[in-house]
């Protein structure tokens, strides 16, 4: 179906509320998460951290405040309808405007600048900013729009190794931890864990990304990497760093595994965390004008 001119505009304004949206209300399942992590932690300090993490959550939603005042870098995962017919160029132009409108209309801090002048234009755009990844959906009519606003502290905590294939699943295990205890405090733990097998280089940190906005209580469908997940989630979990990198029970609330087959010669591993903020937003649009926003 050719999609209608008013359609990429309507995209604009839906990529414009994804962002504001998404730094100010934490999807469900990650709030859970955090109350039944509260729950379960013993430590006086770890208790104290997850009651300022609700009240946070809780302000946000209630008060139309952002959580954290770190508007992330944009990233988008946009899946096209394999039944819809429409201009790509013009597709990331309405995203761009989106973002830009967002930046400028609500307005949010730009966190965007070019790599060495640090020159920030105000619009949280740049060269190749947002990032945009396409994939394509069958038998869809509609766009899906997936939203992370990716805060720094986290995404500076990335890490990938071209492991060979002689490390084996041992060789994958041990990098996930080391990085994990590596970073201690600094992604703002507890985290998501992203971890991307296989691949190549970029594949790998790409899987890893896409991993981390998987719903929390969701398991790799493969049962070998699902166990994978279930086996270093528990290790993470016993490292003790906690909330905040202060001690406490709960490190990650969960590690998402995504893998791709690789080259026989490699055995690539990724890690991407997500902050305990976790957020993201999306949105399915369709050429008549419906629009789902969910989580
Ligand atoms: S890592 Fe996440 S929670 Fe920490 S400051 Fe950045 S956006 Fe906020």
């Amino acid at each position: 179906m050719e999609v209608p001119n008013d359609f990429y505009t309507l995209v604009e304004n839906v990529c414009r509320d994804l962002y504001i949206q998404s730094l100010k209300e934490i999807p469900p399942d990650v709030v859970e998460a955090i109350r039944r992590a509260a729950g379960r932690e013993t430590k006086e300090v770890a208790k104290r951290i997850f009651s300022h993490y609700i009240k946070s959550i809780e302000l946000g939603r209630d008060q139309n405040m952002m959580v954290c005042q770190d508007t992330g870098i944009p990233i988008y995962w946009v899946e096209i309808g394999s039944k819809l017919r429409l201009d790509g160029a013009r597709l990331t132009e309405a995203i761009t405007r989106g973002t830009e409108r967002a930046t400028r209309e609500h307005p949010l801090r730009s966190s965007i600048v070019s790599p060495l002048k640090r020159e920030n234009r105000q619009t949280s755009t740049g060269q190749r900013i947002p990032i945009i990844h396409y994939d394509f959906a069958p038998d869809s009519e509609a766009l899906d729009i997936l939203f992370m606003p990716k805060g720094s502290g986290s995404e500076n905590m990335s890490f990938l190794k071209m492991l060979v294939p002689a490390d084996g699943v041992n060789g994958i295990k041990r990098f996930v931890l080391e990085q994990v205890v590596g970073a201690g405090a600094k992604p703002c733990p507890p985290t998501i864990v992203g971890v991307g097998i296989g691949g190549s280089s970029d594949l790998c940190m790409t899987l890893a990304k896409k991993a981390t906005a998987r719903p929390l209580g969701s398991h790799n469908p493969d049962p070998q990497m699902a166990a994978l997940e279930d086996e270093l989630f528990e290790a993470i979990n016993q490292t003790g760093i906690g909330p905040q990198g202060l001690g406490g029970n709960t490190t990650a609330l969960a590690v998402h595994v995504e893998s791709a087959w690789t080259h026989i010669t490699c055995n690539p591993v990724a890690v991407n965390m997500q902050c305990w903020r976790a957020e993201r937003r999306r949105a399915k649009v369709w050429p008549d004008g419906k629009v789902e926003v969910g989580f």
